[in-house]
């Protein structure tokens, strides 16, 4: 599924809420783009420094693995949650974090509209921790995602089949660890 593209996206909202102070004549004062795989504990992000690569030296990114799947409303949300970030930040040149700023803006945009609500935390599930283990019946070849070893379990299904539901050896759960093999 190809992804939303931003920057439509961001110079509608900074028209509509910003009166165009993210933008110098056309130009965005902020990169905006999306993620490789790699964002994977917050939807979005803000941040202006050396590190920022590109001549705004100041970006927002949209976490692809975590938003890609989600409405839109979800994407608008985090994009203009970001973009109050930037707004503090190179218009009003605070440092503020979700401060007395953002929420008036924040609760400002909201009242504005019903598209989408920007909240302070994003609200989306952010995967926690991923599975490091495959755990592989040696009967039926079926593998099943661990987050750790659990010693002892077997194959629910072929303990079903095989054995009236009671536990046996047969099919014990081999655990390897994931991308190992692949
Ligand atoms: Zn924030
Ligand atoms: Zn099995």
């Amino acid at each position: 599924m190809p992804l939303v593209p931003l920057l439509p996206i961001f110079h509608c909202f900074n028209r509509e809420y910003f009166d165009c102070a993210l933008t110098d004549g056309s130009k965005p004062l902020v990169a905006v783009r999306w993620s490789d795989g790699r964002l994977r504990k917050t939807a979005g992000l803000y941040r202006r420094g050396p590190t920022v690569i590109g001549e705004q030296g100041a970006e927002i990114v949209l976490s692809r693995p975590l938003l890609e799947l989600l409405p839109l409303s979800a994407i608008e949300s985090t994009l203009c949650h970001e973009m109050i970030h930037a707004w503090i930040d190179l218009v009003l040149r605070l440092e503020e974090g979700h401060g007395p700023n953002f929420h008036a803006r924040m609760a400002a945009i909201n009242a504005a509209q019903s598209k989408f609500q920007i909240n302070v935390r994003h609200k989306f599930p952010v995967p926690t921790k991923l599975p490091k283990w495959w755990a592989i019946c040696p009967g039926c070849g079926l593998r099943f995602p661990y987050k750790r070893i659990v010693a002892g379990a077997a194959c629910r299904q072929c303990c079903n089949i095989h054995h009236g539901g009671r536990w046996h050896a047969n099919f014990e759960l081999i655990f390897q660890p994931i991308g190992v093999e692949e």
